[in-house]
């Protein structure tokens, strides 16, 4: 009688051919851990696409979907996709960062922005993007726009704000999120937090 012998390693191919099939047929639900690789232009005037922004499968954007701080628009344009989707989509300026408001552009007293009595001069330079916080403890981040003898015009407008944003890319992978993970509001491991 012929030696029957247990074929291990096809076995071990099987359930890797299994578990990749499954990831292949998850689609990005809320509260999904999604990896994308991206590529974001602003609409030109000429028809011509400015791109502003490439994030590669390298160092893909890794987020919660549904808690990402993203654009509702966005996150709703990538739900039911599944992993070697590609989407390209436009959200206008409303449904992205909105309209810039005149308002979120102040002038402040340049001493506030003094370490150990010094005004810091290589941070105060026009374009610069600083960390700031309100009375009420928000954190923002303000473009300085022009720098004066005794104010600093600085726009709290976000750097979004006003633009149709194009995003064309592929989705790379999907996973659950863990329940650590939902009660933090961020993707611990590769690509988010190590804590
Ligand atoms: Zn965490």
């Amino acid at each position: 009688m012929a030696k029957i012998i247990f074929e291990k390693d096809s076995l071990s191919n099987y359930s890797r051919r299994f578990a990749k099939n499954m990831s292949k047929l998850m689609q990005i639900k809320p509260n999904s851990v999604v990896f994308i690789s991206y590529q974001l232009a602003f609409p030109g005037e000429n028809g011509e696409a400015e791109v502003v922004e490439i994030v590669d499968d390298k160092e893909p954007m890794v987020f919660i979907h549904g808690l990402s701080g993203l654009p509702e628009a966005f996150e709703a344009n990538l739900l039911n996709l599944k992993v070697n989707d590609t989407f390209d989509f436009t959200i206008s300026a409303e449904d992205a960062y909105g309209n810039v408001d005149p308002n979120a552009v102040i002038s402040l007293p340049k001493n506030i922005f003094q370490v150990d009595g010094q005004n810091p001069d290589d941070i105060l330079q026009v374009g610069n993007f600083i960390p700031m916080t309100d009375d009420q403890g928000n954190r923002m981040q303000g473009m300085v726009v022009s720098v004066g003898p005794e104010n600093v015009m600085m726009d709290f407008n976000h750097p979004l704000a006003e633009k149709d944003l194009m995003f064309n890319g592929t989705v790379l992978k999907i996973r659950e999120a863990t329940a650590d993970e939902l009660a933090h509001g961020h993707v611990h491991g590769d690509g988010g937090v190590e804590h």
